[in-house]
């Protein structure tokens, strides 16, 4: 037997040297460092190739495995599903796709339409297209702007980068898509008016208002927004920021597209992270958590009244005429059927909740005992701290000291995120966001390997 017979654990790390390009790296230090090749994962627990076992606080990296890893139920239910029929193009239907948008949409009062695709930027894209060609059929064309806010993350493809509101990530990668206008991002502790609470997130909503009369109501379709700003820093509005985004909506007749890709699926304690402020979205896009990363799923959902703006027989281009091929395969749907299943069997919304309410607490307790430490934002299992060089000043810690921070977690066998590469002049913050099955240990065992690398920073 050759090494490629056995994954030999050096021959594995030469190959993926020789011929992987990782996603979101800079390659020029794995000239000389071995590249992390992760085996295998058990519930919060991840193996690399060289047998080290770490804590996962990023649900595999980027906020995906929300129910933790080693589920054989979901794998169970997706090798039943494709020996029995992998896949079909989305023109017609399957069995789980059915169960599973049926399924959805119980927990998703106000909406009725799903629309499967394989990622989440695909889902945005999808949502995208749909606002452009109810423009095209509905307003003459006039109506196709597409607001974002400031820090936001929708995507990797240029449609979505052009909605990103994260200058870093869309540096060299222009000109972009036209028609997509930014708006203010809403972050309390960096509040520039002296306003707080309530008072500053209906400031900040006024702020979305005040670029849509600039841009003329008429022109703007949709407006893109995470319930909750997720890579660029955990930014939780304060009170009276959705009512007000909400009534702003309705007022001008803007479609109110939720951007659920992080937040969905039990993230903050609910289902959906729009839950926690009481909005009705017109269009919900969902990835990552639907099926926990056991399959590739994603789906675009949207209320009958988008749906219907689709049906008429009168005009041969105005069916949405959209495909997405692996938005067939339907191992994706019989993934999210069993990691749902999981969800509510185990009321993991509810542990994302209750855990996440003492995850907060013991990161405010570390940012009394920690001045680093400039502010603690989040809710449920999907938590940040901001670190500043500062408290007086708020000014941000350089990022080199962030990341080796991160790096000393990493050290320590905990895996922990950052606003890396994102928003420039504030990749100061360090993101949690761990399976939706932590309990109080494991979030004292992140904690403590925190603080220890907080005090380890030079001063
Ligand atoms: N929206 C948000 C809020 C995200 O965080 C991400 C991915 N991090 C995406 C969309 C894009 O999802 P994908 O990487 O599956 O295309």
């Amino acid at each position: 037997m050759d090494d490629r017979a056995t994954n030999d654990p050096s021959a594995v790390i030469e190959a993926d040297r020789a011929h992987v390009w990782h996603h979101l790296l800079q390659h020029k230090p794995y000239e000389t460092v071995d590249p992390r090749i992760m085996v295998e994962g058990r519930g919060m627990r991840v193996w690399d190739i060289t047998g080290k076992e770490h804590l996962d606080a990023v649900s595999g990296g980027v906020w995906t495995v929300n129910v933790g890893f080693g589920r054989t139920e979901i794998a169970d239910a997706v090798r039943d599903q494709l020996v029995t029929m992998n896949y079909w193009a989305g023109a017609q239907g399957t069995v789980p796709a059915a169960r599973f948008a049926e399924r959805l949409i119980e927990k998703m009062p106000g909406l009725s339409r799903v629309y499967f695709g394989s990622s989440g930027s695909e889902a945005n894209e999808k949502a995208f297209k749909m606002v452009r060609q109810i423009s095209a059929k509905h307003h003459g064309g006039r109506k196709s702007k597409i607001l974002y806010r400031d820090r936001d993350y929708h995507g990797t493809t240029i449609a979505c980068l052009s909605a990103g509101g994260q200058k870093e990530r869309n540096a060299q990668y222009g000109p972009f898509v036209p028609e997509f206008v930014a708006v203010p991002h809403c972050l309390e502790y960096r509040a520039q008016e002296g306003l707080a609470g309530e008072d500053y997130g209906v400031r900040a909503a006024e702020e979305i208002e005040k670029v849509i009369l600039r841009e003329g109501p008429e022109t703007v379709g949709a407006l893109c927004l995470e319930p909750i700003t997720a890579g660029g820093g955990i930014i939780v509005p304060p009170r009276g920021y959705w009512e007000k985004v909400q009534e702003i909506c309705r007022k001008y007749e803007i479609l109110l597209h939720i951007d659920e890709v992080v937040c969905g699926m039990g993230r903050t304690g609910r289902w959906f992270g729009y839950e926690q402020f009481g909005v009705q979205p017109d269009i919900v896009t969902l990835a990552k958590g639907v099926a926990s990363g056991y399959a590739a799923i994603s789906a675009c959902v949207t209320t009958e009244a988008v749906f219907e703006m689709f049906k008429d027989d009168t005009d041969p281009l105005g069916y949405f005429r959209d495909i997405s091929t692996f938005g067939g395969c339907t191992g994706g749907p019989a993934a999210a059927l069993a990691n749902m299943d999981i969800i509510e069997r185990e009321d993991l919304c509810g542990n994302s909740a209750r855990t996440g309410a003492y995850f907060g607490e013991q990161l405010h307790a570390l940012a009394d005992r920690q001045p680093l430490i400039g502010d603690v934002r989040g809710i449920g299992l999907f938590q940040g701290i901001e670190l500043v060089a500062d408290r007086r000043t708020k000014e941000p810690l350089d990022e080199r000291q962030v990341m080796a921070a991160v790096a000393d977690c990493l050290k320590q066998g905990v895996i922990v995120g950052a606003t890396n590469r994102s928003v420039p002049g504030y990749n100061n913050t360090i993101l949690f966001a761990p399976a939706l099955i932590a309990g109080q240990g494991e979030i004292d065992e992140i904690v403590g390997a925190v603080e220890g690398a907080l005090s380890r920073l030079p001063g």
